[in-house]
């Protein structure tokens, strides 16, 4: 029976029988993290720019309309 390894390249630890995943559980915790920071930096940006943008707009023309 093939042994089954760790699909990083790096890592290629050998993997149980019945393994559902390519990658070991250490590296699919290190993807999940950076998965996460990923998406937090993600949002962080779009914050930013969300945040300038809204900065800009309300220093430029755009007023909030008032009567
Ligand atoms: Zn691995």
């Amino acid at each position: 029976m093939e042994q089954k390894k760790c699909k990083n390249k790096k890592c290629q630890r050998l993997l149980p029988d019945g393994y559902k995943h390519k990658y070991c559980e250490n590296c699919r915790n290190e993807q999940a993290k950076h998965l996460k920071d990923a998406c937090k930096g993600a949002l962080g940006v779009a914050v930013m720019i969300g945040g300038t943008a809204i900065t800009i707009a309300t220093k430029g023309k755009i007023k909030p309309t008032k009567k």
